[in-house]
């Protein structure tokens, strides 16, 4: 058996999987759309077909790996592999046993975990956050998913820790994907971004993100689109964008008071595309909420890029 580990990042959009050794250099990857239609066990054949190729671009047999890991969205049984509620991939709202379908599909042992946990635990091993034995990751996407890393171990709670989209950032405030008022998500999710962009210019606010996300043809304001019309200076983007991080500065702030952690790393689509850009702003605002304020935990946009979801799950293979 060798020493290398398969790691498996199921989204919503794609699956990338890595091959990964000892020290996380990555051996091989490869990556597939994530099926549209269908259900779980189209799902699953995908991961297969993903793992193979880049098992087969690294030399390796995926029954000769050390094991593989999958960081997967929905509800992640760490215990039992199985996956339940993952409501953004096609006929998942019920449960499905994804580690013991990949374990007979593979021949080697596979871990689940949750998807934003397992990318944080990359980071804390591997990426912005190895110099920190606490941090506080908060992946600024879709949603606003978050992980906790606390005296070297990942910190579930009783398996739904690291919630930090849905800290309450203004009473009675907008209305979250959740259902309840107020969550940071609701000011800086990607989802409730849009839906937010949308009301403004249908009452008759001037934008080109719609005009840029047809041009380009996406079917929503990806975080390409919002960073294109901010480059244009679109007004209203300048002013969502300035509300999202103004929430985050918040919602952030108000987490280390409570946890008090090393480090704060900033990743997901919008995290890494405006981490750095934002870096000034989002920091005064924190400063702004933080009751010990003359040693702000440092805040540091995550390292590992694309595959570090399939490296951080395949440290889900224990050593
Ligand atoms: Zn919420």
């Amino acid at each position: 058996m060798s020493d290398l580990r398969g790691g498996i990042d199921l989204g919503g959009t794609k699956i990338q999987t890595a091959i990964v050794g000892a020290g996380g250099e990555v051996h091989g990857e490869a990556r597939q759309p994530t099926p549209t239609s269908g259900g779980p066990a189209d799902v699953a054949r995908a991961i297969e077909d993903a793992l193979r190729e880049a098992a087969s671009a690294a030399g390796v047999k995926p029954e000769d790996l050390a094991g593989i890991g999958v960081g997967s969205p929905g509800d992640a049984d760490e215990r039992t592999g199985v996956i339940s509620s993952a409501r953004n991939l096609p006929g998942w709202d019920g449960s499905f046993p994804l580690g013991e379908t990949l374990a007979k599909a593979f021949g080697t042992e596979v871990k689940i975990g949750n998807d934003v946990q397992v990318a944080v635990e990359g980071e804390y091993a591997l990426g912005a956050g190895k110099e920190f034995e606490s941090l506080l990751g908060v992946w600024w996407g879709t949603g606003v998913g978050g992980g906790i890393i606390l005296d070297g171990k990942p910190w579930l709670g009783r398996g739904a820790a690291g919630e930090i989209g849905h800290m309450v950032v203004k009473r009675g405030g907008a209305k979250c994907p959740c259902g309840r008022k107020g969550c940071l998500e609701a000011y800086a999710g990607r989802s409730a971004m849009e839906a937010e962009a949308r009301r403004e210019h249908e009452e008759g606010h001037k934008t080109d993100l719609f005009k840029l996300m047809h041009k380009h043809e996406k079917p929503r304001l990806t975080s390409g689109i919002w960073e294109r019309a901010l480059d244009h200076g679109d007004k209203l983007t300048e002013k969502l964008i300035e509300r999202a991080i103004e929430a985050l500065g918040t919602g952030v702030a108000s987490a280390c008071n409570v946890l008090d952690v090393e480090a704060v790393v900033i990743g997901g689509g919008l995290g890494e595309r405006f981490g750095e850009r934002f870096m000034e702003p989002l920091v005064e605002e924190m400063d702004k909420h933080l009751f010990v304020n003359d040693r702000p935990p440092a805040i540091r946009v995550a390292a590992l890029n694309d595959l570090g979801g399939a490296i951080g799950a395949s440290l889900l293979v224990p050593k």
